[in-house]
């Protein structure tokens, strides 16, 4: 029988998400990928497959993770990247070997350089998909992209999103999970009040 593992939070915006695959940072954390082939099933969403995926490749993206991570919240902050970080996203997207291809119905996929075309390619291996995953955090990161890096309202999450919003006022990661809860809240904490004298 299959173990249970907890579901993936999917946004749009494939760096950010992928910093997602740990959730509630600053409360009760959540791994979302606990198990190499939950990252091989997580890639998989994104249109990066690859075949397999060993404990050490599995270290390889949860480092590059929380790099993401941490360079995005400093970019939040507007503070200073740290060089840790920095160096970790560098290495991680020059040893990809991606390549972006337009489709004629005009869409991207990705495709190992080395593959000539045919249907029995080489394999992306997770290397690949992560160098993927770096530049889309550099392109993120480096502001060139229209959207403000921002963090989560919810003092136990803090996830570095990107607002894509007209406004540029979102204040959580996901409103199904992080916001919702905190409607909740201040739903429950409204009622405990009780019904208070007529205003
Ligand atoms: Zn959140």
């Amino acid at each position: 029988m299959r173990a249970e593992f907890p579901d993936f939070r999917l946004g749009s915006v494939l760096a950010t998400s992928f910093t997602g695959t740990l959730s509630e940072r600053h409360g009760d954390a959540v791994e979302r990928i606990p198990v190499p082939h939950r990252l091989v099933d997580w890639l998989a969403v994104y249109g990066l497959d690859v075949d397999s995926c060993t404990t050490a490749q599995l270290d390889l993206a949860r480092e590059l993770r929380e790099s993401i991570h941490a360079a995005a919240t400093a970019a939040a902050l507007q503070d200073a990247l740290p060089a840790s970080a920095v160096r970790v996203i560098n290495a991680r997207s020059a040893q990809g070997r991606a390549v972006a291809i337009l489709t004629p119905e005009g869409e991207r996929r990705w495709r190992l350089g080395s593959d000539s075309g045919s249907d029995g390619g080489v394999a992306f291996c997770v290397e690949d998909a992560l160098g993927v995953i770096a530049a889309d955090a550099i392109s993120v990161i480096t502001g060139e992209r229209d959207g403000r890096l921002a963090l989560c309202a919810s003092p136990t999450c803090r996830a570095a999103f990107f607002d894509t919003s007209r406004s540029r006022t979102r204040r959580w990661c996901d409103m199904n999970t992080c916001g919702n809860r905190e409607k909740k809240a201040r739903f429950q904490a409204n009622r405990r009040k009780g019904p208070g004298p007529a205003e």
